[in-house]
């Protein structure tokens, strides 16, 4: 039982892959693709023990109506993917109620802080100290309503003991002196890490699975069978026989595991992003989430990485650009950006299960096939600490945090 495949080679299946090769598997990763090119690529870099508030909490149902009839930076969604995925969107909102809410922030807390001291470790077992900064992440907000309707999250924050100072006006001038415009207040979360290169960390992980043993196939699964106690992987190119299988395709699960009879409640918020210079070198270390404008910049000295809102649409829908320009827009306001470092924004889908908390265990129709992915806004943070709880149910183990909250029985696939 120790020849493993792990199907997808983004920061999930690459920790993942780590994780069973430390522990004693023979682990082969499959992807048609550069490992790290996909919606890895493009995030904006942060990991943090404290993005606890998921999307659907019941903040989401009171503004529901401006949410719908009036076009915002920070959501956009399109009105045949709504009719065509009805029932996700439904009970996607069913889960905004504060029980879940609170529910999932427990989970997730739990799962943030083992993946953080995971990331740790092996950014220091990867010697990948130069590419990133901490503290890592800001939330900066312009008016005081705007920071008085945060006060939710705050309960939620300090229920959970999480990490954060409270900067005010005089302060966040004083420390990133670069911003043009005036802010009212600020968190900044002292447990974080911002990746100036996620691009990068996936490669310096990937590179120390290689030197571990592991080995990396180039290829597409197309399909998955069980034949007498061997799963059977037919591929672009070749056929192969594995014991196990771990399915990390990120947004592309939903898909891959229909050929399997399963029908996961997975949808995509698409995001963006953009890269220009800086008028002026800038020395802004943490990723800063515009909360009013509803984006997220990043700066490493001459040149910013901005990453836009939600578009809730499918998955292969055509681009539309109106959200990642007016984050642009809005940007420029508060620093001055130069010239364009690529020729058209960048575009990545955050795989949401319904209940916006990743799937993270034992398949329930067949044996001997695992499941890790639906990490959504947090896939960066949350990847390296579920690689260590899906090994440890591999290994036929208790994990190290209560997994019951990601498992995939919990809704009926
Ligand atoms: C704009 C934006 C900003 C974000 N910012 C952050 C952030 O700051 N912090 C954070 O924690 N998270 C952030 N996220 C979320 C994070 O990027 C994702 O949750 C995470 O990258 C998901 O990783 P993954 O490995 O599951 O998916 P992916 O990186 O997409 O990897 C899946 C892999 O599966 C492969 N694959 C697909 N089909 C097949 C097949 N048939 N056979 C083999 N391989 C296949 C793909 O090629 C791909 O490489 C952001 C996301 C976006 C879009």
């Amino acid at each position: 039982m120790k020849n493993i495949l792990i199907v997808g080679a983004g920061i999930v299946g690459i920790c993942t892959s780590i994780e069973l090769i430390k522990k004693g598997y023979s682990v082969t990763l499959m992807d048609p693709n550069e490992p790290g090119s996909q919606t890895s690529y493009g995030n904006a870099g942060v990991i943090t023990d404290s993005s606890l508030m998921i999307i659907n909490n019941p903040l989401l149902l009171k503004s529901l109506f401006q949410l719908i009839f009036k076009n915002q930076t920070s959501f956009r969604y399109s009105k045949s993917f709504i009719f065509s995925r009805l029932i996700w969107v439904l009970r996607f909102l069913m889960f905004s109620h504060k029980n879940h809410m609170k529910f999932a922030a427990k989970a997730l807390r739990e799962l943030q802080v083992l993946s953080l001291n995971t990331h740790k470790k092996l950014i220091k077992k990867t010697n990948s100290n130069n590419i990133i900064s901490k503290p890592g992440w800001l939330k900066l907000f312009k008016t005081s309503e705007s920071y008085e309707k945060y006060s939710l999250e705050l309960e939620v924050l300090n229920k959970h003991k999480a990490k954060y100072t409270t900067l005010n006006k005089t302060q966040i001038e004083k420390q990133f002196p670069d911003l043009e415009v005036k802010f009212f207040k600020g968190i900044l979360f002292k447990n974080s890490i911002r990746v100036k290169s996620p691009l990068k960390l996936s490669k310096k992980y990937f590179d120390y699975f290689i030197k571990s043993g592991g080995k990396f196939v180039q290829e597409s699964c197309k399909d998955l069978q069980y034949i007498e106690d061997k799963w059977v992987i037919f591929s672009n190119k070749n056929k192969s026989y594995f014991d196990q299988v771990v399915v990390s395709t990120g947004p592309w699960s939903k898909n891959i595991l229909s050929n399997l009879g399963y029908n996961i409640p997975l949808a995509w918020e698409r995001g963006y992003h953009h890269h220009f210079s800086t008028k002026k070198k800038i020395s802004i270390n943490p990723a800063i989430y515009d909360v009013e404008g509803g984006f997220v910049y990043s700066s490493n000295g001459s040149d910013v990485r901005v990453t836009s809102g939600v578009e809730l649409t499918f998955l292969d829908a055509v681009e539309n650009e109106i959200q990642i320009n007016e984050s642009i827009q809005k940007l420029r306001k508060i620093i001055p950006l130069n010239k364009k470092l690529i020729d058209k924004p960048w575009l990545g889908s955050r795989p949401t299960i319904i209940d916006s908390l990743p799937m993270i265990g034992k398949a329930p129709k067949h044996k001997n096939l695992w499941f890790n992915f639906g990490h959504n806004h947090i896939g960066l943070s949350t990847s390296a600490g579920s690689a260590v709880i899906i090994s440890e149910m591999i290994q036929n183990k208790k994990t190290s945090i209560n997994a019951d909250p990601f498992s995939p029985k919990r809704f009926s696939l």
